[in-house]
């Protein structure tokens, strides 16, 4: 998978792209990402990225004609269209569906404003999508990028050692996922729940999917209300409620 980040701050870049797991898969070459400067593209002698918003009002916007030739510049001649991601507050909310979705194309450009934002014709004219991932206003685009790469790699064919593990986390199947132990089995007198030592991988699954739907009812009942869940999944979360596990 290519990925494309147009930014004006490129350096920002090193360090989270450049360690664990992403480091991984750009040297097993899973997954190309090319930092694009917009400065680069700007034509003015100053190379300038950003002006005054016209009618007047603070701060500065970003100008259309660096970030249209950046875009064009990455677009290959003959080749499938890519997705031209504008990370905006505005947009569409960043989710694990989203992650999975992005995860199965083949190539994606993402554009990080800053300041007061990008002209509006970038998004008139240029981008096929918009995302923001919260509701919250961040400095630029550059951290919104780098969640979303890293939440699209771990999910791409070869990244992860253990990929079976991605299909369990959280919000993946419909729920939280459920609570996780390792050695050693009393740690300062708290000990690993015994089903999980009982080699019995019926009961682990039960005891897993009871945990996940308790956990799920306990910090986010919203999940529960869209979850596609079984008949023994209800079973259990009837069981949890009249315990009043909560
Ligand atoms: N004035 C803009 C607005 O109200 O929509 C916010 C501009 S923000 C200060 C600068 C840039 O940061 C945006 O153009 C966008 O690229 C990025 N950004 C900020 N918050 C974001 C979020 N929650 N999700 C995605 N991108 C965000």
């Amino acid at each position: 998978m290519r990925i494309d980040v147009l930014t004006i701050f490129p350096g920002m870049f090193s360090g989270p792209l450049d360690e664990s797991i992403i480091k991984r898969a750009r040297e097993k070459g899973i997954l190309e990402i090319n930092l694009i400067d917009i400065r680069a593209f700007s034509q003015d002698k100053h190379r300038s990225v950003d002006d005054y918003p016209y009618g007047g009002g603070p701060g500065m916007v970003m100008r259309p004609e660096p970030i249209f030739l950046a875009v064009e510049a990455c677009i290959p001649l003959g080749g499938s269209s890519p997705e031209i991601i504008l990370l905006t507050p505005q947009g569409e909310r960043f989710n694990q569906r989203l992650a999975g979705e992005l995860a199965g194309q083949e190539h994606l450009i993402l554009i990080c404003g800053h300041y007061e934002g990008v002209d509006e014709r970038v998004r008139q004219a240029l981008v096929t999508r918009e995302i923001s991932i919260g509701d919250y206003v961040l400095t630029g685009g550059e951290l919104p990028a780098m969640v979303i790469i890293d939440a699209i790699a771990r999910l791409l064919p070869g990244v992860l050692g253990a990929p079976e593990g991605t299909a369990e986390d959280s919000f993946s199947w419909g729920l939280l996922e459920y609570p996780q132990y390792t050695r050693p089995r009393i740690f300062r007198g708290m000990e690993v729940p015994p089903v999980l030592l009982s080699g019995n991988h019926e009961e682990i699954r039960l005891w897993r999917r009871r945990q996940a739907l308790k956990r799920t009812w306990q910090r986010r009942p919203d999940l529960l209300e869209v979850a596609n869940l079984s008949q023994e999944d209800r079973r259990l979360l009837a069981e949890v409620v009249s315990e009043g596990d909560a």
